[in-house]
């Protein structure tokens, strides 16, 4: 047995080996013409090593960030160290379509890449090593998770049947807005209202429509405010609203139009065609309420005022009884 035997014995399977990883293997020369193309690279892009051997890879692979990659093979020779990127900076490097059935709802493999340098018998860099990383069922499911926490965030501040902001949520923000007008003074006003006779609507037409209703009183309003007003649903058919730089009279005619839009709509549920009305109390803040509750109340008090007053109204607090 000679020596040069083993060698090539291991040469061979070491090639083999390279050849049937599941990492995508290039070699580059330093004008980035293929030298190496392993069998994952040829699996994925459908390219074989023989057809791709001394292209550059920017004509083979034209959808390839050329500045990017080139900057990074530059510091990698220039340093004579390794680099790395993952899928978070940079998605992919080529562009192969995902296989994999787990992971199918991603449409494209997620790479993770390493850039090795290699040196010649003289010790310079002469070529770099690509290894191309399939991490699409790693990323994948992350993504999954990062979506669902944020729908999770979502769901915690936000009220589900109507998709406006939950009473907790609402509610901090009322203290919110009142610390503001303690430092700055500016008008700010809150609404409280409520949907008139509402259990008649539920005893005649059942829940499901009752929660038609609902949402059509808070899709109107939503329609009808500023993105910096927040509407919020405070208690069954019951919604508040913070109207930030907005004074009692210009609260009143806000809350006139919503209520006027309500008045002339129709709600067409399954069972019937509904028709409804709301009454509405509006509080402007000043410098009595000695925290966000009174506020509160000041707005619900007025709201019972519409409602004693014949409903379908709106009523703006003026401290009666002082
Ligand atoms: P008023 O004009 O005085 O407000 O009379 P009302 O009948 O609307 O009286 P109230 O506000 O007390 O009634 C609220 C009703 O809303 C009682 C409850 O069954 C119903 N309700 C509360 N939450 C929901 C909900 O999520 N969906 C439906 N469909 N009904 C709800
Ligand atoms: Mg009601
Ligand atoms: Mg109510």
């Amino acid at each position: 047995m000679t020596l040069t035997t083993p060698d090539t014995d291991a040469f061979h399977w070491l090639v083999d080996m390279l050849e049937s990883v599941e990492v995508g293997l290039v070699v580059l020369d330093l004008d980035f013409r293929v030298q190496a193309w392993n069998g994952f690279m040829e699996n994925h892009s459908g390219i074989t090593a023989s057809q791709i051997r001394e292209k550059v890879l920017f004509d083979a692979f034209p959808d390839i960030p050329e500045a990017w990659l080139k900057r990074k093979v530059d510091s990698v020779v220039m340093l004579n160290t390794r680099a790395f990127t993952s899928w978070e900076q940079r998605r992919y490097l080529f562009k192969f379509r995902n296989t994999r059935p787990i992971t199918g709802t991603e449409e494209y493999m997620f790479q993770n890449l390493t850039i090795s340098p290699l040196t010649n018998t003289n010790g310079q860099v002469d070529k770099v090593c690509l290894l191309v990383y399939d991490v699409t069922e790693f990323a994948s499911s992350k993504r999954a998770l990062e979506r669902a926490n944020e729908q999770l965030a979502k769901l915690s501040k936000t009220d589900r049947l109507t998709g406006l902001l939950n009473r907790g949520t609402w509610e901090n923000l009322v203290d919110v807005e009142f610390g503001r007008y303690r430092r700055y003074g500016n008008p700010t006003s809150l609404v409280m209202f409520d949907i008139d006779h509402f259990k008649k609507v539920n005893d005649t037409h059942g829940h499901l429509a009752g929660d038609e209703v609902i949402r059509h009183a808070a899709q109107t309003t939503q329609d009808a405010i500023r993105h910096t007003d927040s509407a919020g649903r405070y208690g069954g058919e019951e919604f508040g609203l913070i109207l930030p730089e907005t004074d009692g009279d210009g609260a009143a005619i806000i809350c006139d139009r919503i209520r006027m839009a309500i008045e002339n709509s129709v709600v067409k549920t399954t069972v019937a065609d509904i028709q409804y009305t709301i009454s509405v109390g509006i509080a402007e803040l000043d410098s009595q309420p000695e925290n966000y509750m009174q506020w509160l109340q000041r707005a619900d008090e007025a709201l019972y005022e519409a409602k004693e007053g014949g409903r379908n109204r709106v009523v703006v607090y003026h401290g009666w009884g002082v």
